[in-house]
């Protein structure tokens, strides 16, 4: 999302004629865009506006401002050496205009914004697009509903209109974003009709969705995404924790027979379905018995993919209240076996499609030579040999690296 946001404020400012450097020392203002939702995140933007002194010291006139969710969250960021001002989620609107007046302090924030009719310039072949904001749910342990306010869908008209100018402008691949997405609804439009119609406009070859709760997933969602040759086959479901009695203080509104229920439906129509999930270890009174819970769902579940964290306290949440924190030494140690267990899951799960053929969509170079791909269930591929950006080509899968299938190019669709 934070990586949309700040697409919708390089559009915002090219408007109004500010230009883009290629490094903080040759810019007249910086701008963090930050994220609260870990301590980790937080840090390292502390540690980057102390790193910004040396420019400030050499170039006095540079103004920096903290975008994001730290603006919102962290009021007190004003008062570093080195910040003029802050830009919560909601004020981007407002950005241009203060940043040329100079002003210094928290810019207001624009009550229900949606950014509806902010047209995002991109010239890459995927793009985000957000289709709702905020969140209504209050887990325990989630600092967004703060930061972010409450859920808001923007109208039909305006996601297709960006993502037909998407699409015009190159992109083939979109990834539509909401921090509940499947909560989307607009006079009557839900999530599955939406997406439908994004799927049906010319040139988007791959669509993609993040991220789901488990309690809102719409009963003909899984067969919206089967029946539909260009939306992956790829569903992003964080678990959280694999105890109910985890779950229930984490306020998650579902317990693990909920969520396999919802997984297997999707495997049922979806055989080639890729999931990955997001998991919390060393949650306040998580006991051993809880955490073995969490490790046992994960190997039965399976998981292509997980996102690991160990519990992190958010002030104003209501799990930084509860008395009985675990100490960080057994969050990590749990965190750590976690990760060793998901590691070798995945490993599996990906030697599964050696000798596999597949269509893959190339959507950028890879670091070390090759290409970057997409399946049609979201599975990320490196492609060896000649291929262009924006095709799709038919692969088949002949060697591992890591945990990263590599294929070769048998044709072009
Ligand atoms: S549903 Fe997601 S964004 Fe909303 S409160 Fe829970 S974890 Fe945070």
């Amino acid at each position: 999302m934070n990586k949309y946001d700040s697409s919708i404020i390089k559009t915002m400012l090219s408007k109004e004629k500010f230009e883009e450097v290629t490094s903080p020392e040759d810019a007249d203002f910086i701008l963090l865009n930050t994220c609260a939702v870990r301590e980790h995140a937080e840090k390292r933007v502390i540690g980057r506006l102390n790193s910004l002194k040396n420019i400030k010291t050499k170039k006095p006139d540079t103004i920096v401002g903290v975008i994001g969710c730290m603006a919102k969250d962290i009021h007190n960021l004003i008062h570093h050496p080195t910040v003029d001002f802050l830009a919560p989620p909601d004020s981007y609107r407002n950005l241009a205009n203060w940043m040329k007046s100079e002003k210094k302090g928290l810019i207001p924030e624009v009550k229900d914004e949606e950014y509806n009719d902010i047209i995002i310039e991109n010239k890459k072949i995927g793009a985000y697009l957000s289709i709702t904001r905020g969140c209504d749910y209050f887990c325990s342990y989630c600092i967004v509903p703060y930061t972010r306010g409450k859920i808001r869908s923007r109208p039909p008209d305006d996601i297709i209109k960006e993502a037909e100018s998407l699409s015009s402008g190159g992109v083939r691949e979109i990834t539509l974003l909401g921090q509940n997405i499947n909560a989307y609804r607009y006079k009557g439009i839900d999530f599955p009709e939406i997406l439908k119609r994004v799927a049906s406009i010319g040139g988007i070859k791959r669509l993609s969705f993040l991220t789901s709760h488990p309690e809102d997933i719409p009963s003909n969602l899984f067969s919206v995404m089967a029946n539909s040759d260009n939306i992956t086959n790829y569903l992003h479901l964080p678990l959280q924790s694999g105890s109910d009695r985890i779950l229930k203080r984490m306020n998650r509104r579902y317990a693990l027979r909920d969520y396999i229920d919802i997984i297997s439906k999707a495997h049922k129509l979806m055989p080639d379905l890729t999931l990955t999930t997001d998991l919390i270890v060393g949650f306040p009174g998580e006991e051993e018995d809880d955490y073995q819970k969490t490790l046992t769902a994960v190997k039965e579940i399976g998981f292509d993919q997980a996102y690991m964290f160990a519990y992190s306290k958010r002030k104003r949440t209501l799990a930084n209240l509860f008395p009985d924190q675990v100490e960080e030494a057994l969050k990590k140690a749990r965190l750590q076996r976690l990760i060793e267990v998901q590691n070798r899951i995945t490993e599996e799960k990906v030697k599964h499609l050696l000798g596999r053929k597949m269509e893959v969509l190339v959507v950028g170079d890879a670091k070390r030579g090759g290409k970057l791909g997409k399946n049609s269930s979201g599975r990320i591929i490196i492609i060896k040999g000649v291929a262009k950006i924006g095709s799709l080509y038919i692969v088949r899968i002949n060697d591992i690296n890591g945990r990263v299938p590599i294929g070769v190019i048998k044709k072009e669709v």
